[in-house]
């Protein structure tokens, strides 16, 4: 067999397909390799959101293009994605919320993202039977909205398979350098296979990865649980953010009628936890039910934790590292699969061309990690 490729990939997320969909897409033959199956990451426990509204003008841009490769992908690709564009309704339930919802709206409106700050009333039309106490108002972007990440990893994978190979259940354990650059990995299976770039997508493994090359990044993987509730009729469409403390998001499947539903832990778990808790399952559903007491009665489903792969600032690493020819693709804070098909493009981009189709310093490896995304 040919044991070599211009460029391999480690992980079967949505960032390390997307990545080598868009190198293939340009002519490389690429290998991408997954220890587990595809999607067996945090790609597969996502709740599959899709929004623009972010503080910064890069990661705003970055969503914004990331929407555009959403619209276009169930024809690109050839396969229905259940790309849906219901929006996402932030709620302000106090002064200092919406103030900064009106902030970044002025910022997010000057990129052209068509987002605006809406009332109580105009609430309580978008969700019908939404507990409007103590709320004030929220930022509604009716162009963010869900997709499956299922659907798209399988497409992409399958489009990588067209002039490369997808390896899964087939671990990446080293990673070998010749004259100062990478030129190789061996796996699990006792195979070796070359190439002059390998890309570390591991998601929230990309630090256990990098360490591979005694290289730290600042990459820490955090527990997030999930619920999904029995089907139900659909009466919203909208992803649900209430960011109080006690909070939590939601939306309804587009296709399923399900609700899927987060919110984030305080304290937060740190670590690689895929573990589930009694506590989150009951919390989550009063959160819901507080938010809109109509789901009181609805049943939950299924329940599963997962990795937000978190960084100190809240923004991507996109970089090759002092290795050359590795890059890390990684740190996506929970945005990952929204950020995803941009991300991969860019990713493609930046290796190809040697330098990033726009500038995206605030991803670098050797930045400060100073600054924080407001709208974690
Ligand atoms: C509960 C929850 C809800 C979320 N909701 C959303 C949401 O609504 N919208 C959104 O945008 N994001 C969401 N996220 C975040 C999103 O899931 C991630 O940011 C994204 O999936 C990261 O993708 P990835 O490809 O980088 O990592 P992953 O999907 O984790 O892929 C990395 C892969 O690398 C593999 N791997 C690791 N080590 C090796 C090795 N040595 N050899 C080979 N393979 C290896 C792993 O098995 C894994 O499959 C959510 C996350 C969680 C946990």
């Amino acid at each position: 067999m040919d044991n070599t490729a211009d460029v391999i990939i480690i992980g079967g997320g949505i960032i390390g397909t997307a990545a080598g969909y868009y190198l293939a897409r340009k002519g490389l033959k690429v290998f991408l390799f997954e220890k587990d199956y595809l999607t067996a990451g945090s790609t597969g426990r996502c709740i599959g959101g899709i929004r623009q509204q972010f503080s910064t003008e890069l990661s705003i841009k970055v969503a914004m293009e990331s929407v555009k490769k959403f619209k276009v992908m169930a024809n690109e690709l050839q396969q229905d994605v259940e790309f849906h564009p219901g929006g996402y309704l932030f709620l302000a339930h106090d002064e200092n919320k919406k103030q900064v919802y009106l902030e970044l709206i002025k910022l997010q409106q000057e990129m052209e993202l068509d987002v605006r700050y809406v009332d109580v009333k105009e609430i309580e039309r978008l969700v019908p039977g939404i507990n409007t106490q103590g709320l004030l108002g929220g930022a509604h972007c009716p162009s963010d909205g869900q997709a499956n990440p299922f659907l798209i990893v399988d497409a992409y994978a399958r489009h990588i398979a067209h002039s490369g190979k997808v390896f899964t259940g087939t671990e990446v354990q080293s990673i070998g350098i010749k004259n100062e650059r990478v030129d190789s990995i061996s796996t699990s299976t006792g195979e070796k296979y070359y190439a002059p770039v390998v890309i570390n997508a591991a998601g929230p493994f990309c630090g256990s990865i990098a360490r591979l090359l005694n290289i730290d990044i600042p990459i820490y993987p955090e527990r997030h649980e999930a619920i999904i509730t029995e089907p139900i009729e659909r009466f919203f469409d909208m992803m649900i953010v209430d960011y109080r403390d006690d909070g939590c998001y939601f939306n309804q499947k587009y296709h399923k009628g399900s609700i899927i539903g987060c919110y984030t832990p305080k304290p937060n778990v740190p670590g690689i936890d895929l573990g589930t808790s009694f506590e989150f399952a009951k919390e989550m559903g009063r959160r819901m039910a507080r938010l809109i007491p109509k789901l009181e009665k609805v049943k939950i489903m299924r329940q599963w934790s997962g990795s937000y792969e978190m960084t100190p600032d809240g923004n991507p690493i996109l970089d090759q590292t002092q290795i050359r020819g590795f890059w890390i693709v990684g740190g996506m804070c929970g945005h990952g699969f929204m950020l995803g098909p941009e991300i991969g493009w860019l990713a493609a981009e930046y290796i190809l061309n040697g330098k990033p189709p726009y500038d995206i310093n605030e991803f670098a490896l050797n930045r400060s990690f100073a600054g924080k995304e407001v709208m974690k």
